[in-house]
């Protein structure tokens, strides 16, 4: 069983460098030491973590940077390899930023939507990408509480790119892997797909 661990002196250290407002800088897949970091499998962490609220906040400047915004961030890309991630909520008033703490994917849709996505750490790369159109997330809040929610559409999309990072895995993986099965169509227009 792994153990839901606060987050060290290591990531600490990294967190403190710059205020809690400021971004950080996001590891890039076209650096070496940067890409092997990006592609290992994320631990999980304590929710009840008090730091946590600097990681959130640091993600949260991060992917909200003016100079390359985004609509989620995961921990890792920030050099923090813990199961946290930050998403935008398209399906909500306002289109809130909310993260999402020891997160799993514990049901995904068989049907799918191809549609292109880009990603904060991979630079100049923007392909279509086959997501399933629901999912159902479970996740935890900084009181330690358990949350599940079903979510569809562009949201959904961005909170399975962002689960992905969490097991170090990018979204090119993914369009190789699609590359290898066989989809059918599920709408006239070729945008929704299954897989047999
Ligand atoms: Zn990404």
């Amino acid at each position: 069983m792994e153990s839901f661990t606060p987050l060290n002196e290591i990531e600490l250290n990294l967190l403190s460098q710059g205020s809690v407002s400021e971004p950080m800088r996001v590891l890039q897949s076209t650096d070496s030491i940067d890409n092997q970091s990006l592609h290992e499998k994320c631990k999980p962490v304590d929710a009840r973590d008090p730091n946590l609220k600097i990681l959130i906040s640091r993600l949260y400047a991060t992917v909200r940077d003016e100079e390359k915004p985004g609509v989620g961030i995961a921990a890792p890309q920030i050099g923090i390899n813990r199961r946290v991630f930050l998403a935008q909520r398209l399906d909500k008033k306002d289109n809130p930023f909310e993260f999402f703490v020891n997160p799993e994917i514990v049901w995904y849709s068989k049907v799918m939507r191809v549609g292109e996505e880009g990603c904060l750490s991979i630079p100049d790369i923007y392909e279509e990408v086959a997501r399933s159109l629901a999912i159902q997330i479970t996740y935890y809040d900084l009181e330690g509480q358990h949350f599940q929610e079903v979510v569809e559409g562009y949201t959904a999309v961005i909170l399975q790119h962002e689960f992905d990072h969490l097991n170090g895995v990018l979204f090119p993986e993914r369009i190789e892997e699609q590359l290898q099965e066989e989809f059918f169509s599920a709408s006239p227009n070729g945008e929704l797909v299954y897989r047999k």
